[in-house]
């Protein structure tokens, strides 16, 4: 995943209902964690509670929720415009210049406000958890300012319940597969040119045609060919595409929600220019077999680590267990990857609303590799695959 850049601006959030219960249901796993205080700045927990993105710069943006208090954004005043309506789910407070948002902060919490029906204001220690994806120098600052508090990361929160994705998200998510799907289709069709280009040129096609179907920024876009696509995140090179090549396809992007949050999309095609060899058609001919089954596998109650153990079971029956060198998916939203992880040791158990891709990849370091990659939700009575593509490997000319 290369060259990320923060989208210049989220417009108008209208908060939907689903917002409000997020909150809702924050505020309910605060008090079963110990949290006081949710204090949230970059990353996708403050979008995926307010609708507003931050963006990654150094004067402080932060979003604090307290079980027992009306939330508050603090925003730059400069920000401030970019924030839409928040339609009475919390306040919006603008700083500026001169003031210390640090101290800003502190005062709208337990401690350093001195609430007396607070856990600080009981001569406790008060907890707050802060976003994964905070700058350090906003932690230490906040430290400093708080030295008898305690912290955790926001996620120990929010994660768990980011990764149950409701109707409005499962359907932005159902958009943006169904774009990158057009993608995959004129690459397997033929109609992104493969033969006698670098890696770069069919690259930068495959991330035009991402953004000419719709979405707002792209994320990655892999394309490994030959040796290359031995190495699963390899960045697009110089190296010309020839006749006997597989060639790895990776690629997604930010797709944009009704409200102004975007949500991933992320899709794996392998096509070979020219026939495969026998070889190549045998190792792929597993490859698929194991991603259908580790598809199939997804129902509510199995666990992450079960759809894993699927498909690497099967690459490992065939000897190509070796060459299986990663997990076999990540879940997927506002971020390209956060949990659920379908990894060994995740013994969560899949519930309807989990949305998470399925990637079993084969690799031989020096010769060739190839990736099959879906993302999938899971429903009540299974699982719901939301990239529907081809999935044999497509022989291109
Ligand atoms: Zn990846
Ligand atoms: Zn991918
Ligand atoms: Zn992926």
């Amino acid at each position: 995943m290369t060259g990320r850049l923060e989208a210049a601006g989220s417009a108008a959030a209208p908060p939907s209902a689903g917002r409000r219960e997020r909150i809702r249901r924050v505020r309910e796993q605060m008090a079963h964690v110990g949290v006081d205080a949710l204090l949230l700045s970059h990353g996708a927990d403050l979008p995926w509670l307010t609708g507003y993105r931050a963006m990654p710069l150094e004067r402080l943006t932060m979003f604090v929720l307290r079980t027992d208090a009306d939330p508050v954004l603090l925003v730059p005043a400069l920000e401030a415009p970019r924030v839409a309506d928040s339609h009475g789910l919390f306040e919006v407070r603008a700083w500026n210049e001169t003031e210390d948002p640090v101290e800003l902060v502190a005062r709208l919490l337990p401690s350093g406000a001195r609430a007396a029906s607070s856990a600080a204001g009981r001569g406790e220690h008060a907890t707050y958890a802060v976003s994964d994806r905070a700058w350090a120098q906003t932690l230490i600052a906040l430290q400093g300012r708080l030295p008898t508090a305690r912290w955790m990361p926001a996620s120990t929160v929010t994660s768990p319940l980011r990764a149950v994705k409701d109707a409005e998200e499962i359907a932005v998510l159902r958009a943006a597969a169904a774009a990158a799907d057009s993608v995959a289709r004129a690459l397997q069709a033929g109609e992104v040119e493969v033969v006698g280009r670098t890696e770069e040129a069919v690259s930068a096609e495959i991330a035009a045609r991402l953004v000419a179907a719709g979405h707002r920024r792209v994320n990655f876009s892999i394309v490994g060919s030959g040796p290359n696509g031995a190495s699963p995140h390899h960045d697009a090179s110089g190296r010309l595409i020839g006749p006997g090549d597989t060639v790895v396809c990776d690629f997604g992007g930010e797709f944009p929600s009704p409200d102004g949050v975007a949500y991933c999309s992320d899709i794996t095609r392998t096509v070979s220019v020219g026939d495969p060899s026998p070889e190549v058609d045998d190792c792929y001919a597993v490859l698929e077999a194991a991603q259908a089954a580790a598809v199939a596998a997804v129902a509510p109650g199995v666990t992450a680590e079960h759809v894993d153990a699927v498909a690497r079971q099967m690459i490992a029956d065939a000897g190509f267990g070796d060459f299986f060198i990663h997990r076999t998916g990540h879940g997927i939203g506002i971020e390209e990857h956060e949990d659920p992880y379908i990894v060994a040791g995740n013994g969560t158990p899949l519930v309807p609303g989990h949305a998470f891709s399925i990637e079993p990849g084969i690799y031989f370091p020096g010769r060739f590799g190839m990736r099959l990659e879906d993302i999938v939700v899971v429903c009540e009575d299974g699982v719901d695959p939301l990239n529907r593509v081809d999935h044999s490997l497509a022989v291109v000319a």
